[in-house]
């Protein structure tokens, strides 16, 4: 397996310097829009097959998100693409100073199972943006949408620039030996470390986008029922499958039995008694993770849900409390539908308790005490964060996108996703005026104490 022969076709293209014309950008990214809607049915039914995702659900966190995020960088490409001037030191004057991004070359693009598409498209849409070509590989563990992706893409973007390559291990560490301008990841920081591994022979940049436990603090300053719609929506999307759902809660003991029957009954409300029977509820990518969900469940008290169906890769939405805090449930990322809530005695030692583990991808305070949200700004260190909300701030494409420490590296969405796929090179210009002699050698003492 080798596949060094796309690398050096794509990088004999690049070198051609089509991809830097942003003419040809403009277009394959309107190309990249216009396969998601020629293909609106068969991306969702290939969703469908692989996660059993509802039609609504995957429009709006896959399909729109991708037009959504074209018609942005649409509008703004050229602004971004423009040198962006700075202003020039007293020494190196007369002369003009700018940055000017430039595209790094060809990059990998490595996407997970949970947003399939998504986390393919999106990437690619910067990685388009800012010039570059690229590599995608889909996720394995979504195997009707990697197919889609690999018959339509050749369909609809410049096959000098970009291609397919479908696969596991084996295709992944093929491709991981190449010498590409930059890895872009995203997954689990297991995989993170040999992509990262891998890498560094080349010195090739990366961007990890990762997970983690992200925690939410809820005080009794909240709005119980909207908290409680606005969580259940988040936990629950995708069946718990999100990278930025709220993994475990913190909050006060008198808080726990009315924020309980809060959840149960949105849970009750968006998927019915039955979530089983519900088109609005998705299932568990395979049986090994269905499983592996089904071991958390001695955790601590199962107080609502903890019915699962292996075979069916259907796991209920799942309420634990107070599950001990060295428990699989609260050291393992839970990546699905099960909410641990833990009881604290107060803001300070939910703000320790976070501190003192792994920074999270996304950390999210329900609170109206203004002092506690900015202090919860200021101090909680996590990829991103919703004060009185969950996920929201990934439907702003001017907030960059990405994690910190173990929950990652690197940012995209909107401008941040161009820079991070560009590299700004700075540019002085100068005339040809003569120069201050005292920049020159021979160096003498009256040249120094000018
Ligand atoms: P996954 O199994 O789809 O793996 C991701 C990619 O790595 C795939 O392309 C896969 O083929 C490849 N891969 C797997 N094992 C490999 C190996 N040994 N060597 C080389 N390549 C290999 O996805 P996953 O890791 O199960 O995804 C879940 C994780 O991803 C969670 O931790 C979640 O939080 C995180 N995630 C992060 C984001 C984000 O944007 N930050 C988004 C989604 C998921």
């Amino acid at each position: 397996m080798n596949y060094q022969h796309l690398l050096d076709q794509q990088k004999e293209y690049f070198n051609s310097n089509v991809t830097r014309d942003l003419n040809w950008r403009i277009q394959q990214l309107k190309q990249v829009k216009q396969l998601v809607i020629d293909n609106e049915e068969a991306l969702l039914k290939a969703l469908k097959t692989d996660l059993q995702k509802p039609e609504q659900e995957a429009w709006t966190t896959e399909l729109s998100y991708i037009t959504g995020d074209v018609d942005h960088v649409l509008k703004h490409l050229k602004k971004w693409a423009k040198p962006r001037k700075v202003k020039t030191s007293l020494v190196a004057m007369p002369g003009k100073s700018f940055i000017q991004p430039e595209p790094l070359g060809s990059v990998l693009i490595m996407g997970a199972w949970n947003y399939p598409l998504q986390l393919v498209f999106a990437p690619l849409v910067a990685v388009i943006a800012a010039g570059n070509c690229a590599v995608i590989k889909p996720s394995d563990l979504a195997p009707a949408v990697s197919a889609i992706i690999a018959k339509l893409v050749p369909k609809y973007l410049d096959n000098s620039a970009f291609a397919v390559v479908e696969g596991a291990i084996p295709e992944t560490t093929a491709l991981l030996e190449l010498p590409f301008d930059h890895i872009m990841y995203t997954g689990n920081g297991a995989v993170a470390r040999i992509v990262m591994a891998a890498a560094a022979k080349h010195l090739t940049p990366v961007t990890l986008e990762l997970g983690g436990k992200s925690p939410v603090y809820l005080d009794k300053s909240a709005n119980i029922n909207i908290a409680a719609q606005r969580l259940a929506w988040g936990k629950w999307m995708n069946a718990g499958q999100t990278c930025i759902a709220p993994d475990y809660l913190l909050t006060s003991e008198e808080l726990v039995e009315p924020l309980v029957n809060a959840l149960i009954k949105q849970v009750n409300e968006m998927f019915s008694q039955d979530p089983s029977t519900s088109n609005s509820y998705g299932r568990i990518v395979n049986q090994r993770h269905t499983e592996r969900l089904s071991t958390y469940l001695d955790s601590g008290e199962v107080v609502f849900g903890g019915k699962f169906d292996i075979e069916n890769k259907f796991f209920q939405p799942t309420i634990v409390v107070n599950p001990a805090l060295d428990s699989k449930l609260m050291s393992e990322e839970i990546f699905g539908p099960i909410f641990p809530i833990i009881t604290v005695d107060n803001y300070p030692a939910a703000k320790e308790l976070v501190i003192n583990r792994e920074k999270p991808l996304a950390a999210y305070i329900f609170s109206k005490d203004k002092n506690q949200q900015n202090d919860w700004v200021n101090t909680i260190s996590s990829g991103s964060q919703c004060v009185n909300d969950v996920i929201m701030f990934n439907a702003v494409p001017d907030l960059p996108f990405g994690g910190t420490g173990p929950s990652g590296m690197g940012q995209y969405s909107g401008k941040s996703g161009f820079d991070n796929f560009s590299h700004l090179k700075s540019v002085l210009k100068r005339p040809f005026f003569k120069d201050l002699p005292v920049r020159f050698a021979p160096y003498t003492d009256l040249k120094f104490k000018l």
